[in-house]
């Protein structure tokens, strides 16, 4: 990726297909133009604004105090390859691109901006024709959320432990693989440990051992202790009804609770964002920091955004959709765009693909790990 340095920024600039040269402009969305013959000059021959299809540029701006004295007359333009430009992995051709997914394919840079057709706080162009097609490829329902999410704990049980076990799912299954969370579910099921009395009744140390081996399962059993405690204290063995009450719980976040809401008591305040949501609706340039044209940089950034404008009714299963479409074809590493027939709408398409060698790390934080 070639970047062009200047004395208090540096600017990096991927250009594609043709030879165009980029200079800095006071507005970093605005760029001077030049043809090659010209790029020597200082001298920038018309200002238009590129397509994001075609250009993406990115400045880091430096601690330097911003003296107009200390910048050069002259501006130099240099080829450089520092390690710490902020390079958006989803570019992927760079070996720090590829370095930074294999670091984290789920970090979404905040300074980058949406590659997107959209206007701050619009809908987004053809989102309904994206949201069929992946409603289309997600027909044969063989993602593990399909049989395996939280939204399927319990629901043989009476409404009172369903509540329950959803809200025991939600909490077991934050940087758990699916299967594994159902395993666990199963196995507390099975040892008639799915209900507030008995866990609170339960030795922490068997807990511990039945849902072996969630992610952080020790202070999960911890905190499902305490959990089951609350609800005999306060909810009568229920669970909490508000929003408000959920998120007071040790370990439950915005998303299980927002998730709870919904499937526990049919109550939708409020979408349920995961890492495969936050991750997809940044890739189809779908959601946006408030007020900017930035991507978001966590899922509760993402929900906010996304409920400017998804209409209520996809609230709820926009959910399974998106995560079993992440855990499919939409993949955090090496997503399958040419297995996508959404891939002519996606500003993303392709742009993945060649990054992803996965470190073992990487393989270890999984594809179908959840927030
Ligand atoms: S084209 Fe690629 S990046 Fe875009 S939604 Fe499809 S799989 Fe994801």
């Amino acid at each position: 990726m070639p970047m062009i340095h200047f004395s208090n920024r540096i600017v990096v600039v991927s250009v594609a297909p043709s030879p165009l040269v980029v200079m800095m402009s006071e507005t970093p969305r605005r760029f001077c133009k030049a043809t090659p013959s010209e790029s020597n000059t200082n001298t920038p021959t018309s200002i238009v604004d590129a397509s994001h299809s075609q250009v993406r540029v990115f400045v880091r701006r430096n601690k330097r105090p911003r003296n107009k004295d200390h910048l050069p007359k002259v501006p130099v333009t240099k080829k450089l390859g520092l390690p710490e430009i902020e390079e958006f992995a989803y570019c992927g051709t760079s070996e720090s691109a590829q370095w930074k997914s294999e670091m984290n394919s789920d970090v979404i840079p905040a300074a980058i901006e949406v590659s997107s057709p959209r206007s701050c706080g619009e809908s987004p162009v053809h989102w309904e024709k994206v949201l069929e097609g992946i409603r289309k490829m997600r027909c044969s329902g063989d993602a593990p959320v399909d049989t395996m999410g939280c939204e399927k704990a319990g629901d043989t049980l009476p409404p009172k432990e369903r509540r329950f076990a959803v809200l025991v799912s939600s909490l077991l299954s934050s940087q758990t693989k699916d299967p594994v969370t159902h395993g666990a579910i199963q196995r507390l099921l099975e040892n008639g440990l799915l209900t507030a009395e008995a866990i609170n009744d339960a030795d922490e140390e068997t807990i511990k051992k039945l849902i072996y081996p969630v992610g952080f399962y020790t202070r999960k059993a911890t905190n499902l202790k305490k959990i089951a405690n609350i609800c005999l204290m306060k909810y009568k063995g229920d669970i909490p009804s508000t929003i408000e009450q959920l998120l007071l719980l040790p370990g439950i976040g915005p998303k299980m609770a927002h998730l709870v809401m919904n499937v526990g008591w049919d109550n939708v305040q409020g979408i349920c964002v995961d890492t495969h949501v936050h991750r997809i609706c940044n890739r189809l340039g779908w959601v946006s920091r408030l007020g900017t044209k930035q991507k978001t940089s966590t899922p509760e950034e993402t929900r906010e955004s996304l409920q400017r404008w998804l209409p209520k009714e996809e609230w709820v299963p926009i959910n399974p959709l998106l995560v079993g479409f992440g855990q499919t074809i939409c993949t955090p590493l090496r997503p399958r765009c040419g297995e996508c027939s959404i891939r002519e709408l996606c500003p993303s398409a392709f742009k993945d693909t060649s990054s992803s060698i996965p470190s073992s790390k990487s393989k270890k934080s999984g594809l179908n790990k959840k927030l």
